[in-house]
């Protein structure tokens, strides 16, 4: 069987995704964010035409289970926009969960056989959203990505037990695998798990918030792990345009890396979008790309790079 991308409107040839903003939000809404929800559809489709109208023609969402994540909305923004639209599974740290949705289990650290309380069938709602379909959505719309994230520090618990979740429910499906990294994060360590312990291929991850890291070298040896790095500027603080991504990416290309690279505008608030979000990453950062790289870098990063991401050879378990 072919490789597909996934879509809330159904499985796509990945040569017909186009242009590609591979980090992003529609709709989020997290306790550590309040005030700058994500959560109006119209808003949302005002975006979505924007993009378009700047040439953008998919959108990968990166917001996984119980962020309010627009399940009702997505196929019918992305009907009435023409953009490719991706949704995920997968969870976030359980900070941005209200109290109790992922519960702290006072046993002792256990593994993945052992998953306690919400963890036990966790892989089993990732593969549920991602075959059968989201719920609180039409029929047949289904997430096309596993969406994790690292903890800043040391890992704990609930990043272990969602770690193994999000592994299981890519060998059972073959998504694919997104992970949100911190500053001050073990990008390594997560590799380590998701590859070296669970089995997953380093060309079925992808590592957000690489800008966050500053460390050139670590960039350069996470590249030639085999990864896809995402360029997405942090947009509470920073903007798509910002010099830290372009040097990054400069440094990331001369390395010989430029096929590993994919860029996001990952839009979490209000205020970011207010501030452009994912128009910005093709009104401002391409255009500065093109003139400095030429366009066949862009094309690589816009285009070919998240087609060869988001695709997969999809099962059903
Ligand atoms: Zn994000």
């Amino acid at each position: 069987m072919s490789r597909t991308v996934r879509t809330v409107l159904g499985d796509l040839d990945p040569a017909a995704l186009g242009v590609t903003d591979s980090h992003d939000h529609l709709f989020i809404r997290s306790p550590l964010l309040p005030g700058q929800e994500l959560d109006d559809p119209a808003a949302a489709e005002d975006v979505l035409r924007a993009y378009a109208a700047a040439g953008g023609r998919a959108f990968v969402q990166w917001t996984p289970l119980g962020l309010g994540r627009g399940a009702d909305s997505l196929a019918a923004l992305s009907r009435a926009t023409g953009v490719h639209v991706v949704a995920a599974t997968g969870a976030h740290q359980a900070v941005h969960y209200a109290p109790g949705f992922f519960p702290e289990s006072d046993e002792a650290e256990t593994e993945a056989a052992e998953r306690p309380g919400p963890y036990a069938d966790l892989a089993e709602r990732f593969v549920a959203e991602l075959t059968t379909g989201l719920p609180g959505a039409p029929e047949g719309v289904r997430a096309g990505l596993i969406k994790v994230a690292a903890d800043p520090g040391p890992a704990g618990r609930h990043t272990r037990w969602t770690l193994a979740a999000a592994a299981e429910a890519h060998h059972a499906t073959g998504a694919p695998i997104a992970v949100h990294l911190e500053a001050d994060g073990t990008p390594h360590w997560i590799l380590d798990r998701l590859h070296g312990r669970h089995g997953v291929r380093p060309d079925r991850i992808i590592l957000g918030h690489l800008t966050r890291l500053p460390d050139r070298a670590l960039h350069r040896a996470l590249a030639a792990e085999g990864v896809h790095l995402a360029l997405d500027s942090p947009s509470r603080t920073g903007h798509p345009g910002d010099h830290g991504a372009f040097e990054v990416i400069a440094d990331l290309v001369e390395a010989g890396h430029a096929h590993r690279l994919l860029l996001g505008a990952d839009t979490t608030t209000r205020n970011a979008r207010a501030a452009g979000g994912p128009v910005r990453l093709l009104t401002e950062l391409a255009p500065r790309l093109a003139r400095s790289h030429g366009p066949e870098l862009l094309d690589l990063l816009l285009t070919a790079n998240p087609a060869a991401a988001f695709a997969a050879d999809w099962r059903t378990p």
